[in-house]
């Protein structure tokens, strides 16, 4: 038995349809939109039941986060000490912290709440860019506690600063030979870590600290709510390594019809060896989506941050001469692992935020399409933050879509201006007009909790390119 008509009054609706930009009256008939129109459209739409309780209210369509988090949910279980201040899912305001002085002293209360020993101090959202000082070091963290051991996120999430008792926990010596772990001249580690392999060691140290973090049942209703009270109805969780607990608290999380977002995971592949293995696994997932779950996307990170100095840029490369930043898989395999997704017919996600990492990506697809050819994939460069006009013209002929960090304008683009690319490439980034003009399909985010999940915000910031400081950053990217 079907159910009849419910038709709801609104003081106006934005329909988002250039057809009928708005309208006063919406029919609902099995959950879904049946027809909207004025007063006058009533009368066609038959026996129905009148709900007036938007009457006051302006009604549109719910937001879409095109690339955020679900640690957003999870991470304010720690203490935040980042630069810009920032409002958590209980409302609390955490104060942006404008020293190393101050961080220190946020993680020295953070320290004396904890009573157990044993449990390491986490923290997250350090913006070092900002300090105009030498990089942070032991030195710094073991004021806070030589005993203790702390670990804490950069803003990026691409980086970490850890204190002398977390390296010893984490087994981290002048020996180690990994790439990212930064040195003191005399061979002694710094505690700086850059990218994941150099950061994997202190996570599988603190068991699931960070990584889960979100992934809890508690952590996605969090996540959920603060997507809600920004208007999102559909919010990506792009890098999700889809392990069995995640999988059942999705499931578990989005089967109740309470909760308030549908989320789109984004499984993370990591190795060309694994990637034919991990495709098949993601087509079997696909068949577990559900109206508010859906599972088919997969991300592959393939460089770093620009403002911690490890995203992989072109010629002349850093504006104040730092070395060049780090590839996360390296260049010789994401040809096979992009070959691999593609040609089960998933749609690939790909993390580049330097020039030379973009580069990297639309040749491995390139060569995937070459060998492989498929219409309408939509594979998808995120952030592309420095793509320049043959980039953008290039993804237009390949069919790739873009998914551009417009909030970086915002809260990184006085340093992108000073510091990592200098004026030339900076008035360039996240280039939203480029996109329009070579007709590639375009998206826009938050990469929350990098930044606060706000699609209004990050339209703001496409539409008006302000930086912090009130300067407008390349004044024809604007749209
Ligand atoms: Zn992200």
């Amino acid at each position: 038995m079907t159910q009849p008509f419910i038709v709801f009054r609104a003081r106006k609706i934005l329909t988002i349809n250039p057809t009928q930009p708005t309208a006063s009256y919406v029919a609902i008939k099995d959950g879904k939109i049946a027809a909207i129109g004025t007063r006058d459209d009533l009368h066609d739409w038959g026996k129905f039941d009148l709900d007036e309780r938007f009457a006051d209210k302006i009604l549109m369509p719910g937001l879409i986060e095109a690339h955020s988090h679900v640690h957003e949910g999870g991470l304010w279980q720690f203490p935040y000490v980042g630069y810009f201040d920032r409002r958590g899912p209980d409302g609390t305001l955490w104060k942006g912290l404008r020293s190393f002085d101050e961080v220190i002293s946020r993680l020295a209360d953070a320290n004396a709440k904890l009573l157990d020993p044993s449990v390491p101090l986490l923290a997250w959202g350090f913006d070092p860019i900002y300090f105009s000082t030498s990089p942070m070091t032991t030195r710094e963290l073991d004021r806070v506690s030589v005993t203790r051991s702390i670990a804490i996120l950069h803003a990026s999430f691409h980086l970490m600063n850890v204190n002398t008792a977390m390296l010893a926990k984490a087994g981290i010596t002048r020996d180690t030979q990994i790439e990212g772990v930064t040195c003191f001249p005399d061979g002694n580690p710094t505690g700086e870590l850059r990218e994941f392999a150099a950061m994997f060691p202190v996570h599988r140290a603190i068991g699931n600290g960070f990584r889960a973090a979100g992934q809890t049942r508690e952590g996605l209703w969090n996540f959920g709510r603060v997507a809600q009270l920004a208007g999102v109805t559909t919010a990506t969780d792009l890098s999700n390594e889809l392990l069995d607990d995640g999988v059942d608290a999705l499931i578990g999380a989005t089967g109740d019809r309470r909760f308030p977002v549908r989320l789109v995971p984004a499984f993370r592949a990591l190795t060309a060896a694994s990637a034919k293995q991990d495709a098949q696994r993601v087509v079997m997932m696909r068949n577990r989506s559900t109206e508010k779950l859906r599972f088919g996307a997969v991300k592959l990170i393939i460089d770093g941050s620009i403002q911690g100095f490890t995203a992989r840029l072109r010629w002349p490369g850093y504006h104040n001469g730092s070395p060049n930043g780090l590839w996360v898989i390296p260049p010789s395999e994401i040809p096979a692992i992009v070959e691999n997704f593609h040609s089960t017919g998933l749609q690939i996600h790909i993390h580049t935020n330097g020039d030379e990492a973009t580069q990297v990506a639309l040749d491995a697809i390139e060569h995937a399409l070459t060998k492989c050819p498929r219409r309408d994939h939509r594979h998808t460069l995120h952030h592309c933050q420095m793509a320049d006009a043959a980039q953008f013209r290039r993804m237009a002929s390949l069919g790739v879509c873009v998914n551009l960090f417009s909030n970086h304008i915002y809260y990184w683009g006085d340093v992108h201006y000073a510091q990592t690319m200098g004026p030339d490439r900076a008035n360039r980034m996240n280039a939203s007009a480029t996109a329009l003009r070579f007709g590639v399909p375009f998206a826009i985010h938050s990469d929350a909790p990098i930044t606060p999940i706000g699609p209004l915000f990050t339209a703001w910031c496409a539409v008006n390119r302000c930086t912090a400081s009130g300067r407008v950053l390349g004044r024809a990217e604007r749209i």
